[in-house]
């Protein structure tokens, strides 16, 4: 039996047929439990918008299976390269004509504000479809001269079966991330969305098989971390995992990963540092550090969550932070034009946060904005700043994930290089200086995968992202995301060496 739609109406009256099935070979399929569901809740008004069904290991091993299928399947494997790319590329034109669509049930069940999903992730996600559509036919190899008499010749194959699981944060986005380079290179997928926002990615599904991708090439399964991802992890038909999450899930994927030595890429959490000298733009810097901690309610890896302010100017920053704070940060539902900070996501990320405003309580730092949640439902926090915090303080090292920021300083450069690096994370940082040399020099020393000069927060799929230490392992998106998902095969050829 095929799982029923429901219609669903969203508060700006966008309505649709909700697929709550399965999507395996391009069809919609009742899980193996069919009872197994999980609910998507408004987390605005704490209501229930839909419950989908939920993955078990069978269904995993069906989905695995169906990747397979379609690795082998002629319809994919000999499909030209440019062929390929152009069903990218139609995958990446129907999700522009649903751009309302996709962004009204993004910010519905993430709860981020309609505009930021219409304006930022959409836009992402299917452009960072159609630009590796354009890699398709631009994946080669290298000839290389050993001897006159011979030569060797690379070629990059894709890596075969991927499982991708992915966080709550920007869900259609971080599907494309993952999808995109995935496909360029020849693979087929089995993708697991995190189970908080488990809905637009069917709505997206049927836009994979309206492009007319083969069946098979990309499944879609809902499911539970700790059932379905795990399942999905160790199969072993699948020959890559690549994750995207918590830092602690990323040590557990990796861990079961080991066993049949699978390909992995990690894109893990940060504690990022942004740095304020005292010759910097104090307006810009406020607007940008303020930006990087508070925009997407907080939930971003890279977020910008030590400010590290050289001494002379704290004073000042501090002030002119919570002003910033007090103007911008207007808190409201999705759907509100004014509302630049929505709810978080979920009640537990909502109890997690507050959770860490009394530990930096009882820790002595002082709390000198926010430290509540907002009354009258929904999973909304004010914007917290502490200031007086010291780096073995839990606030100072661990990532919060929400609107939630601490506010310390530094004396000298090589002391503000010292407190960015004293963390096991390693994802974004930011400087903020009008000295052209100390920017290079900040930045070059900073132990990050990505570093913001007089910015921060900015991402472009044409430029590589990823961690160092504890934030992952190898690169998403650019040229440099292609590496994750193509392997090299070297061919030796011999041209009458017969010695
Ligand atoms: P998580 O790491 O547990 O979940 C991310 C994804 O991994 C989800 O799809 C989940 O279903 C899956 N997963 C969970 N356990 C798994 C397992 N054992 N095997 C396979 N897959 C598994 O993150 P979370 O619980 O949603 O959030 C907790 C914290 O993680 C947040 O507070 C934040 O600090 C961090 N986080 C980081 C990012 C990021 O973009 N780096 C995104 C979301 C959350």
């Amino acid at each position: 039996m095929a799982p029923q739609p429901i219609t669903l109406k969203a508060p700006n009256g966008k309505e649709w047929e909700q697929p709550t099935g399965l999507f395996i070979n391009n069809e919609f399929v009742d899980s193996t439990k069919p009872e197994n569901t999980i609910s998507s809740i408004d987390p605005a008004t704490e209501k229930e918008i839909a419950a989908v069904q939920a993955a078990t290991p069978d269904d995993i091993d069906r989905a695995v299976n169906a990747a397979k299928k379609a690795l082998k399947s002629p319809e994919w494997k000999l499909l030209p390269n440019t062929d390929r790319g152009r069903l990218m590329v139609k995958l990446a034109d129907l999700m522009e004509q649903n751009h309302e669509l996709l962004a009204t049930i993004d910010a519905w069940d993430n709860g981020k504000p309609y505009s930021v999903a219409y304006n930022d992730d959409l836009p992402e996600a299917f452009n960072t479809i159609r630009y590796y559509g354009g890699w398709a036919d631009k994946i080669s190899g290298q000839t290389i001269g050993t001897t006159p008499q011979k030569f060797a010749y690379t070629v990059r194959q894709p890596i075969g079966v991927v499982a991708q699981i992915i966080p709550w944060n920007y869900p259609l986005s971080m599907a494309c991330w993952k999808l995109g380079p995935a496909l360029a290179c020849g693979n087929t997928i089995v993708l697991k969305p995190a189970e908080q926002t488990p809905l637009s990615i069917l709505v997206f599904a049927k836009l994979i098989k309206e492009a007319g991708f083969p069946p098979g090439v990309v499944n879609i399964v809902n499911g539970l971390g700790r059932e379905a991802g795990s399942a999905l992890v160790q199969h072993p038909l699948v020959d890559k995992v690549a994750f995207t999450g918590s830092t602690a899930t990323a040590t557990q994927i990796m861990k079961m990963a080991a066993v049949g030595l699978k390909n992995i890429t990690l894109e893990t959490g940060g504690k990022s540092p942004l740095l304020v000298f005292d010759d910097a733009d104090m307006e810009q810097a406020v607007k940008w550090s303020h930006f990087g901690i508070m925009s997407n309610q907080g939930q971003i890896c890279t977020a910008t969550s030590r400010i590290l302010v050289q001494e002379s100017i704290f004073d000042t920053f501090v002030e002119k932070f919570r002003k910033q704070i007090s103007e911008v940060s207007v808190i409201g539902d999705q759907w509100s034009e004014d509302t630049f900070q929505g709810p978080q996501v979920t009640k537990q990320q909502y109890e997690r946060i507050l959770s860490y405003v009394d530990i930096g309580k009882e820790e002595g730092a002082k709390l000198v904005e926010g430290g509540e949640a907002r009354s009258g439902g929904g999973y909304y926090i004010k914007p917290t700043v502490f200031t007086g915090v010291s780096s073995n303080m839990r606030i100072y090292r661990e990532e919060v994930f929400g609107p939630f920021v601490v506010i310390a300083t530094f004396k000298s450069e090589d002391e503000a290089i010292e407190m960015a690096n004293d963390t096991i994370y390693g994802l974004g940082a930011a400087v903020f200086t009008k000295d052209l040399e100390r920017a290079h020099r900040v930045a070059s020393e900073i132990d990050s995968g990505m570093v913001w000069v007089n910015s921060s927060q900015d991402c472009d799929y044409r430029v590589p992202f990823g961690g160092v230490k504890q934030s992952g392992i190898g690169r998403e998106l650019g040229e440099a995301g292609l590496e994750a998902y193509s392997q090299v095969k070297a061919v030796h050829i011999n041209m009458g060496n017969k010695l």
